[in-house]
């Protein structure tokens, strides 16, 4: 029999490398779990692993875990949603840190593959100003004006990428993300994005009986989300695909912060009073993803509806309100 591949995953104790490390291991990779973070608070653990805690801000930890690997996936950041990036710039840049050292690593240990998770916060701010949007392509990056501090850090990594492949021959490919959610999401705590701050808001005004929420901004400002499923999907499709350019891994089902929260009443059972934070960090105020470019090279998008993946993500957190006192994250294996 073939010896399995060895694929190396970093911010696996995060929430979307917890959730590619169950697809490696269910595709029968040997997996590498890499964060930096105590193992009691990684999201997900899993038995047939193998989980290491390292910071790989460190070069040589970085060639710790790339020993031998045959493909790296690097999901390792310092980020959160907008109330974090917004006042942690210098903190987002440092991930700066993790690409190059895994990058060089990958380089010196021969890697065959090198995955790296971008993010729609590369587009410049002056074509996300309307709620009215025009969906983003790929080219509309440059000329570069992204998302102050992590966004700055994403747009320079995937350009080391593309400086790799170009002059060492790495293999890299790059997905840029836009705002994924789903089950074993960070839902509270200040990192936490808009889908799983709503369903918690809404699941706690359910639990509580009173039934008042609040909003960050007006709630006309228009985002995509895209659930974690088709986020796996699309990482793994991506890394055998032979593009080497950055990709759009988004969904292009465009909602106002309003509609997202009528949705989570309707699955919620309940109408929840809105109180507006005209104050409050609120991003760019429309954003939306293009997918020409991965449904024609690929042939292939997202395609889960917000209504079912929203339904699943209320459920998990509702789930973990109401287990409080327990581990919020609870265990997969
Ligand atoms: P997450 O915060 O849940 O996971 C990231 C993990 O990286 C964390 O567990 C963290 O402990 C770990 N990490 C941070 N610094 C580290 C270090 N020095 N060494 C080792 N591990 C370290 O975030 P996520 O939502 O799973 O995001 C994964 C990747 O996708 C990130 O690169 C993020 O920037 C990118 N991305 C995510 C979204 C989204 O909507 N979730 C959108 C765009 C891009």
């Amino acid at each position: 029999m073939n010896e399995a591949k060895i694929a190396v995953v970093t911010g696996a104790g995060g929430f979307i490398g917890g959730h590619l490390v169950d697809r490696l291991l269910g595709e029968g990779y040997a997996v590498r779990s890499v964060d930096v973070k105590p193992f009691d608070e990684w999201y997900q653990r899993h038995d047939g692993a193998e989980e290491l805690q390292r910071n790989l801000e460190e070069k040589s930890a970085c060639l710790e875990v790339t020993e031998g690997a045959d493909e790296v996936y690097n999901l390792a950041a310092d980020m959160g949603g907008m109330g974090f990036i917004e006042s942690n710039k210098a903190l987002c840049m440092l991930s700066v840190l993790i690409g190059t050292h895994m990058l060089m690593a990958a380089k010196e240990r021969g890697v065959g593959r090198f995955f790296y998770s971008s993010s729609a916060c590369v587009y410049a701010a002056g074509r996300q100003t309307s709620a009215d949007v025009v969906a983003l392509r790929e080219e509309d990056a440059y000329p570069a004006m992204p998302e102050d501090g992590y966004g700055w850090e994403k747009l320079f990594t995937e350009r080391m990428c593309r400086h790799f492949t170009e002059d060492y021959g790495l293999q890299t490919r790059v997905a840029r993300f836009h705002n994924v959610y789903g089950p074993f999401g960070t839902f509270d705590g200040g990192r936490e994005k808009a889908p799983a701050a709503i369903c918690r808001k809404v699941a706690e005004a359910k639990l509580s009986g009173t039934h008042e929420i609040e909003v960050w901004g007006d709630g006309l400002q228009t985002r995509s989300f895209m659930y974690i499923d088709d986020c796996v999907e699309g990482i793994r499709r991506i890394m055998a695909s032979d593009i080497q350019d950055p990709l759009n891994l988004g969904s292009s089902e465009l909602v106002t912060i309003n509609q997202l929260i009528d949705i989570v009443e309707g699955i919620a059972g309940i109408e929840v009073a809105r109180k507006h934070d005209l104050s409050a960090p609120q991003g760019v105020r429309g954003r939306n993803s293009d997918n020409t470019l991965i449904s024609s090279r690929l042939g292939w998008q997202p395609s889960t509806s917000l209504v079912d993946g929203l339904t699943a993500n209320y459920r998990w957190i509702y789930e973990q309100l109401q287990g409080a006192g327990r581990p919020q994250h609870a265990a997969r294996a």
